[in-house]
């Protein structure tokens, strides 16, 4: 059933299944026991798609994604604590900026954004930098979708004996990460990315000891993951207000992820809808802005036609009246926009996305691509 509403090609909010809406006809009371079995289960679930309940706690956190990053940096990194962040694009930067304004010491390594960090980076720069405590990186910069080599990284910082932080939001649950193989302190993600939730919670995967060790760190009494996760190990309830529907949509979407078949056939659903949007898009003359190799099946960037008809607000106008959102881009240099692959699509709908895209280059007598 096609919903009449359009279909979201953003990273989040995103296209959600019915049957995920349908889960948030429910109001539940906070005290209720159900609803703190609810809560207990999504953690599970979610600790479960990274192999991580033997090493890792799930600390779930009312608000969007940047509540989860910004907590998870306050909490886990202590205020003597200096943070290297590696940066291709907008949310690396917001990272830098969370460390900033948290008071923590930070260093940063820019790239360009259609450059992945390697290994051999961070080993030298830890090696030149003793001071380093922990280094965060985005797994895939969603500003371009271009994918981070993480589990080389993840390597390299666990020689040094340094502790990872890593921003799985718009990878988490499409892109495999096993919490035994991939070292890490602390892995962020939310409701409503790939796990086709609704947005309004974000959560961590914090390691045991480090959080046990991370009482007093944080300066905010809201994003204290430790005490968030302590007040509901101690009562099974949210500390404040939880975002009551959103944990029900989300344990909904969840019981749906696991019926197709896990992480692996999430993958390769949204790996199929990258491939048809790139085919489709490569056969209008639309050029990709990331070679395949570093491009992550989440989002994808496309530049924008030179033809001075063509103006991104019009475009965008067009395409939504033909039952399709697309995505501004994110870039500084260069005029680009952006298509999801995310969210509950199939390839058959990125398709007929790109033939709305076709048709209004078409009204809008854009010829030159
Ligand atoms: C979506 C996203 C976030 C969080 O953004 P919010 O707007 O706060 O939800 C953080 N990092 C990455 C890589 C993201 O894609």
């Amino acid at each position: 059933m096609r919903p009449a509403e359009p279909v979201l090609l953003t990273p989040g909010p995103l296209t959600t299944s019915v049957r995920t809406r349908q889960a948030m006809l429910v109001d539940w009371g906070s005290w209720d026991e159900r609803f703190n079995q609810l809560t207990a289960s999504v953690c599970e679930q979610l600790l479960a798609i990274i192999n991580g309940s033997a090493s890792h706690h799930c600390v779930p956190l009312q608000g969007s994604g940047t509540f989860a990053v910004e907590a998870a940096i306050g909490t886990l990194v202590p205020r003597d604590g200096k943070v290297l962040v590696l940066i291709n694009g907008a949310y690396g930067k917001r990272l830098a900026t969370i460390c900033q304004v948290l008071g923590r010491a930070v260093s940063t390594f820019v790239t360009a954004e259609d450059q992945p960090t390697t290994a051999a980076d961070v080993d030298r720069l830890l090696h030149a930098d003793a001071g380093i405590s922990h280094v965060a990186l985005i797994h895939c910069e969603t500003s371009t979708g271009i994918l981070n080599p993480l589990a080389d990284i993840a390597q390299v910082v666990a020689r040094h004996g340094k502790r990872l932080i890593i921003d799985a939001m718009s990878s988490f649950g499409a892109l495999p990460v096993d919490a035994q193989q991939v070292p890490f302190d602390a892995l962020i993600a939310a409701s409503g990315k790939c796990l086709e939730g609704v947005p309004g919670m974000g959560f961590v995967f914090a390691r045991k000891q480090s959080l046990a060790a991370a009482a007093g760190n944080a300066h905010s009494l809201a994003l204290d993951l430790h005490d968030q996760h302590t007040y509901m190990a101690k009562t099974g309830q949210w500390r404040f207000t939880p975002p009551t529907h959103v944990v029900a949509a989300l344990h909904e979407a969840l019981l749906q992820y696991v019926e197709e078949g896990g992480l692996p056939a999430r993958h390769a659903r949204y790996a199929a809808n990258c491939q048809a949007l790139m085919e489709e898009m490569n056969a209008l003359g639309l050029r990709s802005f990331l070679p395949a190799a570093i491009q992550a099946p989440i989002i994808a960037t496309f530049h924008a036609p030179q033809d001075p008809r063509y103006q991104f607000k019009d475009f965008y106008e067009r395409v939504k009246a033909k039952g399709f959102i697309l995505y501004p881009g994110k870039l500084t240099e260069v005029e680009t926009f952006r298509v999801g692959c995310i969210g509950h699509v199939q390839p058959a709908e990125m398709r007929a996305a790109v033939a709305a895209i076709g048709e209004v280059l078409r009204e809008m007598e854009v010829t030159h691509i």
